[in-house]
């Protein structure tokens, strides 16, 4: 098959390649064209005798795509797109395969694949700077650059259940069913597994066959494809603008161009929550029910409990057995933690009389047996077996070239052992000049696999060529841009909901599998911007040479922020937005509430009250925020950010209710007077006298008599960190502990903090040194009751202190704490990394603050002597498996 312009060396009987590519399915194909367009000379090695990847080996009954077929399909090429009309929106296996064939032909391409070869082995030849791949079939390959396009879904998993050679019935795999069919008429079959494979196969088999019994280990959450032609609103949106649909999938979350629902869901009545699954669920959509649904769906429990609930609903009203039923109801796992499926009959199929559900929960398998299945309970005789067991994803087809030997010799497999390390999940540190497509850290598996295969395929391509023109001929990923991959990926997974489940994704499926979430969980659009930042910063993170000693290191980690605090970055970037300072104390305010008012609405609490009470020189308002749990309730006295100068009361609404869940105690937010109209000592008065005031009224607050808690953010901090300081020197109220969150404490502009984050995070240097010009003349600047660092701090309540790596606050509020724990007060420090001055704060748009305010709020707690373990204010139940996490995420 292999065209004669591949040279070969005759004396070493070693073809000799630019670019040898493993797999000949989406990747492997799409990567041959780009690659001979570009003139390199590229060979493909597939073991399969054609061409289509998975599409080859899943023949199985009811093999379908799960994404639209508008969506999963080639984009390279705008004169294929218009050469090819699927026939339904979920094509089957047989169209898929005659489309990849299509391809192939139309391309030219098999004539430089070479089939029913297996790569057995891949040695990095240090003097060479070549690959060198041994195969099961034909001469040894040496190629410059050698790339994994093998899948992600690949390698089936092996059974691991005993006596399957006893078994004399027929045993078929779904991953490797056999080209020419399987007649099962008549028989009585048992499927095991109810992943995706086992619920497209069951409908299909239970029409056939005598008798079905499915084994079922864990039921999965699906809901139905409508399958028939593609929807139409779909085939306009696509051909209304064919490019601009395209470009939106390259940047969407998953490939597909829909738009993230943005309420979350307490925003929405329960009726609004129906209608919503209603539709999706008539959308017959992977996607628009993972993501369509409410803002909240993939990152909290509870959010995700609602959605879950409507689904388990459904497959209640379809099965009629109410035990079968339940016995299908999956309640493990967070929706869409683990893939969801679509399915077409599958419930509707527990209904009929030659169908039985095994629950391997109540009975698990024992062994296979001569003539069948025998469980804990009892055997069930079957002449046919089906696994749809799964597979080893994502590494098991790269670990099945054994060894992959790079740098040194070290096997990629012992480099993994304790799981996939990468860089940008295509490229390994140590192994030179090996791409893999879709890999591990990669968005792949959680995505539309077509899009994410022609970025990869497009990225490599175009560093190849790129390398040529400038001569180098390696390219090696950094040990730092990698373990700073491996940070940033851990940092994402965080966000969802995935590492909460069992599953492929994180290697559970696999006995003695390293776990951990695998694919990258920070969406597609967020990964190519990534990527190519990587190029217009000149290869960060590579390490590329050059035959004649030319080197070119541009070392570092590409991603510094927690991913979220990144897209807000990014999203306030693209916004372009004046300076506060430019736009004047009144103009900034307003400003401030108009971006105070697009903000998410906090979620519920108690009770919401505003009110009154005596500041230093007249009255104040304030507004407080009762849990919803039997008071009396210890009370917060909480002072807001804003340099002295911006926000009110209500401006941190939503870190207040948040806290007043989080907590079980009453928020109190003060209403403090602003600069310039107050300058210095203004908010420093009011906070005590606030503090006094809410003292003597606590009862008839709501409050539970005894010492109070102090609380703020920014200035409010410092507010706060002031109180502290007054009500010790003036006799009282007693304060139990102090929470300060990214404080001002010190009127220096000298620490690092102000340089390396004087800009890009927000707060920036220049808005600082405006809001202390219109708080405090310079001659009171070092006065304790704006620069707290120089007060006296012996004998201080207990205090918290959260700093962001991100915020030029930083080094002062470290000061803060550090001199603190030296003058004898109990600190708590926290030092969030990733983070930006407003992260802890902007509940439910940085959920990774979330993380820093369990800890704040077990803090409070026990300053209030209260329980820190179980109780968190009735605040759902994701945070309590996520408070295990908080100390590895935020350091
Ligand atoms: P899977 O999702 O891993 O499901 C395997 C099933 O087998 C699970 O129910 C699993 O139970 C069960 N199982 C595994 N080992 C077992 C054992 N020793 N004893 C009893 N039960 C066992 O595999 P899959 O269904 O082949 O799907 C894999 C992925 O391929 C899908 O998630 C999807 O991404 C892709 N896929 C897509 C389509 C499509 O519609 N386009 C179709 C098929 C597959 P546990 O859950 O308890 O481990």
């Amino acid at each position: 098959m292999l065209d004669a312009s591949v040279s070969q060396t005759s004396e070493s009987d070693v073809q000799q390649v630019d670019v040898v590519v493993v797999g000949a399915g989406f990747a492997g194909l799409y990567l041959i064209h780009r690659l001979r367009k570009a003139g390199f000379t590229a060979m493909g090695l597939e073991s399969a005798s054609d061409v289509g990847g998975t599409w080859y080996w899943n023949r199985y009954p009811g093999a379908r795509c799960d994404i639209q077929t508008t969506d999963y399909s080639y984009t390279f090429d705008p004169e294929l797109e218009s050469a090819w009309k699927w026939s339904e929106k979920y094509a089957t296996q047989p169209e898929i395969l005659r489309y990849l064939g299509f391809v192939a032909d139309r391309y030219d391409l098999r004539r430089d694949i070479r089939f029913g070869t297996q790569v057995e082995a891949a040695t990095w030849d240090e003097a060479a700077q070549r690959w060198l791949l041994t195969t099961g079939n034909g001469t040894p390959v040496s190629c410059r650059y050698y790339i994994m396009a093998s899948g992600c879904l690949s390698s089936p998993k092996p059974p691991e259940i005993a006596g399957v050679d006893d078994f004399k019935g027929e045993i078929y795999f779904t991953g490797r069913w056999p080209h020419e069919g399987v007649e099962l008429a008549g028989k009585r079959v048992a499927i095991i597994g109810t992943g995706s494979s086992g619920i497209q196969a069951t409908p299909m088999i239970a029409d056939q066959a005598a008798h079905l019994t499915v084994f079922q280990r864990t039921p999965n959450f699906a809901y139905p494809a409508h399958n028939g032609p593609s929807p139409a609103d779909r085939v306009a949106m696509l051909e209304k603008d064919r490019n601009d649909y395209r470009e939106q999938a390259r940047w969407s979350l998953v490939g597909v161009p829909l738009p993230r629902a943005t309420d979350f869901s307490w925003q929405l009545t329960e009726a609004e929550r129906r209608e919503r699954f209603e539709k999706a669920l008539a959308a017959g959509d992977l996607v628009v029910m993972l993501t369509q649904l409410w803002a909240d769906q993939g990152v909290d429990a509870e959010g995700n409990a609602l959605a879950a609930d409507l689904i388990r609903e459904r497959i209640r009203s379809i099965v009629k057995d109410p035990g079968t039923a339940e016995a299908l109801t999956p309640r493990d796992h967070p929706f869409g933690s683990k893939r969801p499926c679509l399915e077409t009959n599958y419930f509707a199929t527990y209904n009929r009389a030659n169908v039985t559900l095994v629950n391997l929960r109540q009975e698990p398998i024992e062994r296979i047996t001569g003539s069948g299945i025998k469980t804990d309970r009892r055997t069930i005789d079957v002449d046919v077996i089906v696994f749809a067991t799964g597979f080893d994803a994502m590494t098991g087809a790269i670990m099945a070239v054994h060894p992959i030997a790079g740098r040194g010799g070290k096997s990629l497999s012992d480099v993994w052992a304790n799981g996939p390390r990468t860089y940008l999940g295509l490229t390994v540190a140590g192994f030179p000049n090996l791409f893999m497509i879709t890999g591990p850290g990669s968005p792949s598996v959680l995505s539309n696999m077509s899009v994410s295969i022609e970025q990869h395929a497009d990225w490599v391509v175009d560093r190849l060529i790129e390398m040529r023109q400038a001569g180098f001929t390696t390219i090696e990923a950094t040990e730092t841009a990698q373990a700073g991959w491996t940070r940033h990926m851990a940092d994402c997974s965080a966000l969802t909901l995935h590492r909460l489940a069992n599953t492929w994704y994180t290697g559970a499926n696999v006995p003695g599998k390293a776990q951990g979430v695998m694919p990258y969980t920070g969406g597609v659009g967020p990964y190519r911007t990534i990527c190519n930042d990587v190029v217009s910063r000149g290869m960060l993170g590579f390490k590329l040479n050059a035959p004649n000693g030319a080197e070119q290191c541009n070392d570092g980690e590409i991603v510094r922020l927690q991913p979220d605090v990144r897209l807000v970055l990014n999203m306030l970037a693209d916004m372009n937005l004046p300076p506060l300072e430019s736009l004047g104390a009144q103009g900034a305010r307003a400003f401030v509430g108009e971006f105070n008012a697009s903000r998410p609405a906090g979620r519920p609490v108690g009770e919401v009250v505003g009110g009154s009470l005596s500041g230093a020189d007249g009255p104040l308002p304030y507004r407080l925020y009762r849990p919803a749990t039997p008071g009396p309730h210890p009370m917060v006295v909480y002072f807001h950010g804003g340099g002295w100068v911006l926000g009110d009361e209500q401006s941190d609404d939503p870190f207040c209710r948040d806290m007043c869940r989080r907590t079980g105690m009453i928020f109190l937010s003060v209403g403090y007077r602003h600069a310039p109209e107050h300058r210095f000592p203004a908010a420093a008065e009011d906070g005590y006298a606030a503090l006094r005031w809410i003292a003597e009224h606590a009862a008839e607050l709501g409050g539970r008599p005894g010492p109070l808690l102090v609380a703020g953010w920014s200035a409010g901090g410092n507010i706060a960190a002031v109180t502290c300081q007054l009500a010790r020197d003036r006799g009282g109220p007693e304060i139990a502990g102090q929470l300060l969150v990214c404080p001002v404490t010190d009127c220096t502009f000298d620490r690092p903090s102000y340089s390396d984050n004087a800009t890009g995070y927000f707060l920036t240097r220049s808005l600082m040194y405006w809001f202390w010009d219109l708080y405090c003349s310079p001659a009171d600047r070092t006065d304790p009751r704006v620069s707290p660092l120089r007060g006296k701090l012996e004998g201080l309540p207990p205090a918290f202190v959260a700093t962001c790596e991100f915020d030029p606050l930083r080094d002062e509020g470290n000061a803060y704490a550090e001199a603190l724990t030296a003058a004898g007060v109990p600190v708590e420090h926290l030092q969030a990394r990733g983070h930006f001055h407003s992260s802890l704060t902007m509940v439910d748009v940085v959920i990774t603050g979330a993380n820093g305010r369990i800890q704040m709020a077990k803090a409070l707690r026990r300053f209030a002597g209260l329980e820190t373990g179980q109780d968190d204010g009735g605040v759902i139940q994701s945070r309590k498996v996520l408070s295990a996490e908080v100390s590895a995420a935020a350091e």
